[in-house]
């Protein structure tokens, strides 16, 4: 029998992967009224935990869609009050504080707060929430092959339940496949950084750590004595550690020597355990050489990944998705050219730099405090991979060549997160954030009214949406720190993009308001 169906089905944007990355994306494109088909080989979403911190940073941009109360109502309350810390053993010596409680898991530089969901509980709220916007999400599908050319991509995919093959044309696709990507792979793009860290054996096991714990209320323990990280509670949990396939494997794990590596990291040698489930995975760190190629974008694990000292890793991926997403949604409504689609790899791949280094250090401070020899990076501030990167592109037009500033002494200069600030507009507090998301936005001081008839003026002739505000106007500086954490005087303006990102300011007004903004919303455009 013949199982390749005849019809080609076209969608603007493939998605393969519907992990959280995957997932994301679908959502964000989605959100914009782009539709788009996502594959994803597994018959559900994840029901492991992996990833469970997610910054004030994510919680911001899925706050932005709409998402943040369902999660904030999903997000379990037995994880609050909690705290990160690296002990010798967990019975043993603490030696630091990462995070001292996941209940204010905040930032200064944001007033969103982070969560603390695990993958397994986030994935269905990503998938529910893309789904009712209509992006068409297939599991149990993979995509076997792609191929692209000048017009487009063509992808064969599979239902693997009926083994069903059919052929798929997109405008655009998007790898979202996992840090093996085949579709990396298959495009040729290499990987450079330090590379595999180690074997991983995930061993999830019981065993009465009330004892041990002292009352402590632990997310994750780093237990340096076994170079390992733990995660549970007072009936156990799961603690990964390095190990040498040449020696070992899972089924060893099974046995007598995870028992033995469970009682060492908690640092209680006849402690009776029970081990339920093991897993092996490679802790890498690493940062692919190219983040598109023509047609096709690689976003979060596909991209680059980290160890999971930082949880920089999934959080980096979503703020990927994000970047592309209103980029691909421009050039598919024919409202910005293709160069603007190659202004993801120059703003993602910096960004990304910056976490696949931070994690690298943490990983050596938090599980191998044993090695002297430091690498030769420049230790940031924990909120610089978050908050901190600068964005450089034709879609900004920098001030400078900085690749980052700390997020709270904001320069308010373009390339930067537009930072908060809090406002008021008929009598309701809200943020300078909940002004961004859609579109491209101009803010003005009280005097600006020059900027704001120009931008009225270029949204038109471009065809874009384009809300303007004018500050202590249209909404009410509250504590006064517009003009000053945006560096802009009272005649001055600020346009900022539909990610959220500051694309360009004048410190005052010009007599060409008009021509200096089409100028620079063509650049950006890139019409
Ligand atoms: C122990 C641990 C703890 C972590 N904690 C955190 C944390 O707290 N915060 C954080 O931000 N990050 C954390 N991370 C990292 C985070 O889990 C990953 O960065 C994130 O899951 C990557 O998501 P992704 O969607 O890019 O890729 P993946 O999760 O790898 O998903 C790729 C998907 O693509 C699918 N796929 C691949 N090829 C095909 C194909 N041809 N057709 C169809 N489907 C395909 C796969 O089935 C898979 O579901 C942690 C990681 C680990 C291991």
């Amino acid at each position: 029998m013949n199982n390749l169906s005849h019809h080609t089905e076209h969608v603007p944007v493939l998605i393969v992967g519907g992990s959280l990355v995957g997932l994301s994306a679908a959502l964000f494109l989605a959100w914009r009224g782009v539709p788009c088909l996502l594959v994803e080989r597994h018959v559900g979403t994840s029901p492991f935990a992996r990833a469970g911190g997610f910054n004030p940073r994510t919680l911001e941009i899925y706050r932005s869609v709409g998402l943040e109360p369902a999660i904030r109502e999903a997000a379990p309350i037995e994880f609050s009050g909690m705290k990160i810390i690296s002990v010798e053993t967990l019975a043993g010596k603490e030696l630091g504080t990462f995070l001292e409680n996941t209940s204010s898991y905040t930032m200064s530089a944001s007033p969103v707060a982070g969560s603390i969901i695990t993958q397994d509980i986030l994935e269905p709220l990503l998938r529910k929430h893309a789904c009712a916007l209509g992006a068409d999400l297939r599991f149990a599908t993979e995509c076997v092959t792609f191929e692209q050319d000048s017009e487009g991509v063509s992808a064969l995919i599979r239902d693997l339940a009926s083994g069903k093959e059919q052929h798929v044309s997109a405008d655009y696709l998007i790898a979202a496949d996992g840090n093996l990507s085949p579709i990396r792979q298959k495009l040729g793009i290499r990987v450079q950084g330090p590379g595999m860290l180690a074997h991983q054996m995930n061993i999830r096991f019981q065993a009465d750590l009330r004892a041990p714990l002292r009352g402590r209320r632990l997310l994750v323990y780093y237990v340096t004595s076994v170079q390992g990280l733990c995660a549970g509670n007072e009936r156990g949990g799961f603690l990964s550690i390095p190990y040498d396939p040449e020696k070992e494997s899972e089924q060893d794990f099974r046995g007598p020597r995870g028992i033995e590596a469970v009682r060492a990291a908690i640092g209680v040698p006849d402690l009776d355990v029970k081990i339920q489930d093991v897993l092996s995975w490679e802790m890498a760190d690493w940062l692919a050489d190219r983040f598109h190629l023509d047609r096709v974008f690689l976003v979060g694990d596909a991209a680059h990944v980290v160890p999971p000292t930082g949880a920089y890793g999934a959080n980096t991926g979503i703020a990927d998705a994000h970047n592309l997403a209103w980029k691909l949604a421009l050039v598919l409504q024919g409202k910005a050219g293709a160069g603007l689609l190659a202004t993801y790899e120059h703003e993602r791949r910096a960004a990304a730099r910056l976490a696949v280094e931070q994690a690298f250090l943490n990983y050596i401070e938090r599980l191998h405090p044993d090695i002297s020899a430091q690498p030769d990076i420049e230790k940031t501030a924990y909120d610089i991979p978050i908050f901190g990167y600068l964005y450089h592109s034709r879609a900004v037009l920098s001030e400078d060549n900085a690749t980052y500033e700390d997020p709270q002494s904001p320069s308010g200069k373009p390339g930067a997160r537009a930072p908060h600030v809090a406002l008021e507009r008929a009598g309701r507090s809200l943020s300078t954030l909940d002004l961004f998301g859609h579109d491209f936005v101009l803010l003005s001081g009280r005097g600006g009214s020059a900027w704001c008839d120009a931008a009225a003026d270029v949204a038109k002739s471009l065809d874009i949406a384009l809300p303007i505000y004018r500050v202590d106007s249209d909404v009410v500086d509250v504590e006064q720190r517009f003009s000053r954490i945006y560096g802009i005087s009272k005649t001055g303006a600020t346009l900022v993009r539909p990610d959220g990102f500051i694309a360009w300011r004048a410190y005052e007004g010009s007599p060409q308001a008009r021509q200096e903004l089409e100028l620079v919303l063509t650049q950006i455009l890139a019409r």
